[in-house]
């Protein structure tokens, strides 16, 4: 018989839009005769809504509109009322596999990773533990420093320091790193909030943007780098896939570039040589067990251009999955479909319960 798979999309992240393209594109590959699809949508203040119907309307956010609002989505096991989804109609469906295809805060970072814990439902991809350090970018160049993986240098600034001190904080951040210095929110996705500043005004415009996503921000050596990434895939036995190489059409790799007008090249397998590629997929799963990862992950690495030292930039425990994103291209190369891919992620997701 059919598993039910509930896709949750949406929700409360400067990541909204970009999870509604993954979704429309994982709805489209699916295999609907091994799966029912339930698709539940969250708005971007946070509410959940039940929608049922096109990948379109999802993409282009209409979705809101013609969500069923009387739907019962039911996941805290609360007395007798049973966990799943409760149409108007009375009808009753339990959901066997939550497959959250959400990205950024409240999606990717471990919180909505509790709530299905609490739901006893077996969902896709990593945990609490995973998903949080993976999101958090400053406690997880800690874990990765430890782990011994090549980093960057860098530096980190907080809200209420920066305010109360700015000029100190500059001359703190230009003592110890040297421009180009990259500015992040330290939760964040999709290059959201990200800029590259070249001298101190740019720093000072670059942290109050950043200040907009979060009060924590990191600030990164910049380095002349091309950008390498491998799809991961696993529980205890995890394997990469070959590494792709990410040819951004400006300066950096933004957010424009990654979703709007797709003006960056990539091209699968990286062209790196051999002793490189091996080491890439190996310190990526390093990377995704040293974070106690399941499920997924893509991994993105840098290679300085003029020394060809390898660094490892991030770990992103629920990459983009729309039909233009790396994270299933270089599945398909190293010869997984997508929609094997699919199935393969659900498998794991109903085996991490076991
Ligand atoms: P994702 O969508 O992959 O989650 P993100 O928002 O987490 O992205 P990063 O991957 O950290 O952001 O950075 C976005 C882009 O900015 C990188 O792909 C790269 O083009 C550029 N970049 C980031 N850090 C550096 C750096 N230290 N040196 C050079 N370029 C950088
Ligand atoms: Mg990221
Ligand atoms: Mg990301
Ligand atoms: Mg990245």
């Amino acid at each position: 018989s059919k598993l039910n798979v509930a896709l949750i999309f949406g929700g409360k992240s400067g990541e909204h839009e970009v999870s509604l393209s993954s979704t429309a594109s994982i709805y489209k590959h699916i295999d609907k005769n091994k799966y029912n699809v339930f698709t539940i949508g969250i708005t971007k203040d946070g509410r959940w809504m039940y929608y049922e119907g096109s990948e379109e309307n999802i993409k282009n956010g209409q979705w809101e509109n013609l969500a069923n609002k009387n739907v019962e989505i039911n996941l805290i096991p609360v007395g007798n009322r049973e966990v799943g989804i409760k149409f108007e109609d009375g009808r009753f469906e339990k959901i066997d596999v939550l497959f959250p295809v959400l990205h950024g805060p409240y999606g990717e970072d471990g919180k909505i990773q509790g709530l299905f814990e609490i739901s006893q439902i077996p969902y896709v991809g990593c945990g609490v533990l995973a998903s949080s350090v993976g999101m958090d970018k400053l406690v997880c160049k800690k874990v990765f420093s430890q782990m011994g993986l090549p980093q960057v240098n860098y530096t980190y600034t907080t809200k209420i320091v920066f305010n109360n001190n700015t000029e100190e904080e500059l001359n703190k951040i230009e003592r110890e790193l040297d421009y180009p210095v990259f500015v992040k929110p330290a939760n964040l996705g999709s290059s959201v909030g990200i800029s590259k500043a070249t001298n101190r005004k740019e720093l000072l415009n670059g942290i109050n943007e950043a200040l907009k996503f979060d009060s924590r921000i990191v600030l990164e050596q910049g380095v002349d780098a091309r950008e390498i990434e491998v799809s991961v895939l696993g529980n205890e036995e995890v394997k990469a896939s070959i590494a792709g190489e990410i040819k951004p059409a400006k300066d950096f790799y933004d957010y424009e570039d990654k979703y709007i007008n797709g003006a960056s090249t990539y091209e699968i397998p990286a062209k790196i040589s051999d002793a490189d590629m091996e080491n890439i997929r190996k310190m990526a799963v390093d990377a995704f067990k040293g974070i106690d990862g399941k499920g997924l992950s893509r991994v993105d690495f840098f290679i300085d251009r003029k020394s060809g030292e390898i660094f490892i930039n991030e770990i992103n425990t629920l990459p983009g999955f729309t039909n233009i994103s790396m994270y299933p291209k270089m599945w398909e190369v190293t010869g997984l479909e997508y929609s094997n891919l699919i199935d393969k992620l659900i498998e794991l997701a109903i085996d991490s319960k076991k």
